[in-house]
């Protein structure tokens, strides 16, 4: 990754580093006063100063720009670490996802040096539009927050529009996931990405002709037109990946199909942005934990995991991370503004698959998580407070005092554990 010889030389205006001056103040004052990180009133604080301040701040960088329902975190990360193996890389690694985030994080860096981002759904036009990224990672569509976010449908239409619009060099693209191959295949030049999709329930009918969508074992096609899996240039199959006719064995240090799937397009992209396909699969393997996923700490004398879920097609990755039956776990579900305020989408989850093991049903919402369980037919308990969750599963017949106790929350709760626990041990 390099800029052209023949760019003008990397320098911000004075009303440029006042804005980015002005938010590094903002958000430091945020941090005094113990709200959060700042990154987020930063950001806003510098665009009000400056609002081209975004494509000022990209305009010397090669970008990348990483945007999925789930997964845009992890994959953002370790993305991040692949490339890293060829130069310093500059990321939004916390999570702030649209454009005051990403100005926080860029602000204070190198105006060259190459910028991995993680952007929200909904920001990925603005976002292209104003860096100019060349390289953009589309994992996957599936719903989420329904009170706030947009129906998948017409997110595909968005990126469709987007890429229409920035026409970006090189586009790395699902195959397994019919919307995001609707959105993406008029792009000039697409990798496509094989890793299987286990969720295709938002994905039934078609973005392109409104008719069916058919999935068997490993393909699918539309019935109705011409909508196809596309041929992947880049299979993940079980523990290998194979680029460019080669096939690089991976052991990951996080868990699930999901995470292998991520690692796959990080590694993909890293190779198309120059990584050696070995040096960025042992980047990648590297990763073991992202922002608080995954944790495994101590609480009250118990020993537990935390595992974040926020949406059914993350549910549903996350119910196959649990340790085995009949280990017992606490689902925690709040429906807080940053969770969406209609946990109604508990009714699509497929918590039968927590049949065998002692429940504990947590959080704000964990009455309409306990009727969801008794409809499953799922033994549970209900738990104030994530004290009494831990003495009950503690107590439970079926709890390994040397195995970690999985916790798997919606976001406000997972955060609020995560708060608890405190910095990696
Ligand atoms: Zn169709």
């Amino acid at each position: 990754m390099s800029t052209s010889p023949a760019s003008p030389p990397a320098r911000l205006s004075i009303r440029s580093r006042l804005a980015v001056g002005v938010g590094r103040a903002v958000a430091g004052a945020s941090r005094l006063v113990h709200f959060g990180t700042g990154s987020v009133i930063g950001g806003r604080a510098s665009l009000l100063v400056d609002s081209n301040l975004l494509r000022k701040l990209t305009a010397h960088r090669d970008v990348v720009i990483v945007s999925a329902t789930n997964g845009k975190t992890t994959t953002t990360r370790m993305l991040s670490a692949a490339l890293e193996t060829t130069g310093p890389v500059v990321s939004n690694s916390l999570g702030a996802n649209m454009t005051p985030g990403i100005i926080a994080a860029l602000g204070p860096t190198a105006l060259t040096e190459p910028a991995v981002l993680e952007v929200d759904e909904r920001w990925v036009g603005s976002v292209l539009d104003a860096t100019g990224a060349q390289t953009l990672l589309l994992l996957n569509l599936s719903r989420d927050q329904l009170d706030r976010s947009q129906e998948v449908r017409k997110l595909a239409q968005h990126w469709k529009t987007a890429i229409g619009q920035a026409l970006p060099g090189c586009v790395i693209a699902n195959a397994d996931d019919p919307l995001v191959v609707w959105a993406a295949v008029d792009a000039p030049d697409v990798t496509w990405v094989a890793t299987g999709q286990d969720w295709t329930s938002d994905a039934a009918g078609c973005p392109a002709c409104s008719g069916r969508i058919e999935f068997d074992r490993s393909s699918w096609h539309c019935t109705g037109c011409d909508l196809q899996r596309p041929t992947p240039d880049i299979v993940w199959d079980d523990s290998t990946i194979t680029i460019d006719d080669r096939t690089i064995d991976l052991e990951l240090g996080l868990p699930g199909r999901a995470n292998r799937a991520n690692a796959a397009f990080a590694i993909a992209a890293a190779c198309r942005l120059g990584a050696q396909p070995e040096a960025a699969a042992r980047a990648v393997e590297t990763v073991t934990e992202v922002a608080g996923r995954y944790r495994v700490a101590s609480l009250d004398g118990v020993s537990i995991r935390l595992l974040l879920a926020k949406n059914p097609a993350g549910w549903h990755e996350a119910l196959e991370h649990l340790a085995p039956r009949p280990a017992p776990v606490i689902v925690a579900i709040n429906a807080r503004i940053a969770d969406g305020h209609d946990p109604s989408w508990l009714w699509d989850v497929d918590f039968e698959r927590l049949g065998g093991r002692f429940v504990v049903a947590l959080g704000e919402r964990r009455h309409d998580l306990a009727v969801r369980l008794r409809y499953a037919d799922v033994e549970h308990v209900i738990a104030e407070t994530l004290d009494e969750a831990l003495l009950l599963v503690a107590g439970s017949p079926h709890h390994d005092p040397e195995r970690a106790v999985d916790i798997a929350a919606n976001y406000t709760a997972f955060q609020e554990y995560l708060d608890r626990v405190g910095g990696p041990e």
